[in-house]
């Protein structure tokens, strides 16, 4: 039976990437060992690690002064690593406030050092980006969300900034053509477009580090990461496994370029749905609209369990709204195929005309 994954996160990932992972599990690089039980400084799990890292940094179109790393910890944790490798005890960083994940990144900021909040959309529940804010031109960095996973929006447009910017692109990277190069640092929880949960994914331009003045503890500084090769300790082998497979997947069939496309797709499908159906209404300025996760409610919310049932003996999981936002959430992450949102959409045209 077939299952249409609208997952937020952890998300769907390629059939065959969950096969091939499942395989080394038991039998890698014809070791007859599994990929779970030999040493990761083994020429076979080097060969893993530098080809995540160079097919990440071919496919977000970094030059040789980036340096990528593969640590755990999570995304979370990078909301407290970026101050403290790239904010000066003197300096100043400044963040964008678009949602949960931003306000988060913010408060460690602040744990760290200066922090500025520039722009806020906390004022509408997130329901847009905020554009057009001054930004004052000492800042150390400015930090950016490049989607809001619980909310639905996206930025479609970079900051233009003399200071780096920062970017966590955790639920859309790889989803759309970037040049990385725009950016100092970008980070990404894996789980949602590029592998498993337990990596995540940090690009740097290497000589913004080692100037804050602080005396750095090993683990959180990125330059002894950095140095050891994403080695310092043991990093978590299976989800960049995961990550590689996905990122293999994703080069195959014609890189982000091809991938843009059917995104593009699959959310024109279902916002087109949402604006025509008469029971469903979007939850954020249209211009600022993820293709990523894709927000609704209903018009009356008292027929929610009516939708439910459809949804469900359609075979469709995860779509359930964040609690902060409450209705629907579609999540349209890079391996699910256009053929499960024409479902979806299908499910909301006979549910329309039952209920309207
Ligand atoms: C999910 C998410 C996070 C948190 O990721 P963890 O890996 O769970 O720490 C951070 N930022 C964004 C934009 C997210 O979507």
């Amino acid at each position: 039976m077939k299952v249409h994954n609208f997952s937020a996160g952890p998300g769907i990932l390629p059939q065959e990437v969950l096969q091939q992972a499942s395989e080394a599990c038991i039998n890698f690089d014809n070791l007859n060992l599994s990929l779970l039980e030999i040493s990761h400084r083994s020429k076979n799990f080097e060969k893993v690690m530098d080809e995540a890292m160079e097919l990440t940094k071919e496919l977000l179109m970094l030059d040789a002064s980036y340096k990528v790393m593969f640590l755990g910890g999570g995304a979370s944790l990078q909301f407290a690593m970026v101050p403290y490798n790239l904010l000066r005890t003197e300096g100043t960083a400044g963040y964008v406030n678009t949602g949960v994940w931003a306000a988060k990144a913010i408060k460690e900021a602040k744990n760290v050092g200066n922090t500025k909040v520039l722009a806020s959309s906390e004022d509408s529940n997130f329901s847009y980006i905020p554009k057009g804010f001054p930004v004052p031109k000492d800042l150390d960095y400015m930090h950016i969300t490049s989607n809001n996973t619980i909310y639905g929006t996206q930025m479609k447009k970079w900051p233009v900034a003399p200071m780096p910017i920062v970017c966590d692109m955790s639920s859309d990277i790889l989803s759309r053509k970037v040049d990385g190069k725009q950016f100092g640092l970008i980070y990404a929880g894996a789980q949602k477009n590029m592998g498993a949960a337990g990596a995540t994914m940090i690009a740097v331009k290497e000589e913004l580090l080692g100037k804050t003045g602080r005396t750095m503890l090993s683990m959180l500084d990125y330059r002894q990461h950095i140095k050891a090769g994403s080695m310092y300790n043991t990093p978590p082998v299976f989800p960049i496994y995961v990550s590689l497979l996905t990122l293999r997947w994703l080069k195959k069939n014609g890189g982000v370029e091809w991938i843009e496309k059917v995104n593009q797709q699959k959310a024109a499908c279902i916002y087109t749905e949402i604006d025509r159906n008469s029971l469903f209404k979007g939850t954020c300025e249209k211009e600022d609209r993820s293709s990523m996760n894709v927000c609704f409610v209903m018009h009356k919310p008292e027929l929610e369990p009516e939708f439910d049932k459809l949804w469900k003996e359609a075979n469709i999981s995860g779509i359930r709204g964040h609690r902060d936002v409450g209705g629907y959430r579609a999540s349209l992450y890079n391996a699910l195929p256009l053929e499960s949102v024409q479902v979806l959409v299908d499910v909301m045209q006979a549910f329309e005309k039952k209920f309207a």
